[in-house]
């Protein structure tokens, strides 16, 4: 799925939970929504908050971590957690979309991948146990080689 259409959907989801929900749009809002689809990926609130306020520095953290919140409610970001202990958002994954992530722990770079082979060693790993998988995160940790692998 493109991004395009990534966010695209998004949006939609997140219209009809804000109809839904009774909520309304605000200007600061809309900003913190657009930075955040923009991006797509793998941002702290402090980092979203940074981004948001070059476009209007009247935005605080405040409404940042309540419209994240609200993303989150509405089934349109994903909080998650990586090693280091700050959440960060990510856009949900939409229908039978799914990937899984590579971080380096040096410079906290996030790579996201899928491999058709290990979704299913795991499928078939739970299946030994007799456990149907729902869901899984999938976290392999490191560093990048070169730029953050050590010299000697
Ligand atoms: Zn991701
Ligand atoms: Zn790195």
């Amino acid at each position: 799925m493109s991004h395009e259409d990534r966010t695209a959907s998004a949006r939609k989801r997140l219209a009809e939970y804000m109809a839904r929900e009774g909520k309304r749009n605000t200007r600061q809002r809309d900003g913190i929504v657009n930075v955040f689809l923009d991006t797509g990926g793998h941002l702290t609130l402090n980092e979203l908050l940074a981004l948001a306020q070059k476009k209007d520095p009247g935005i605080g953290f405040a409404t940042v971590y309540r419209t994240m919140k609200m993303l989150a409610e509405a089934g349109v970001a994903d909080e998650r957690k990586f090693g280091e202990g700050q959440t960060r958002y990510e856009l949900s994954e939409l229908g039978d979309e799914h990937h899984d992530h590579l971080i380096c722990g040096r410079c906290g770079r996030i790579y996201e991948f899928e491999d058709e082979q290990i979704e299913q060693l795991q499928e078939a790993v739970a299946a030994r146990f007799g456990i149907r998988v729902t869901h899984h995160r999938h976290e392999i940790y490191g560093v990048c080689i070169p730029e953050c692998a050590p010299r000697d």
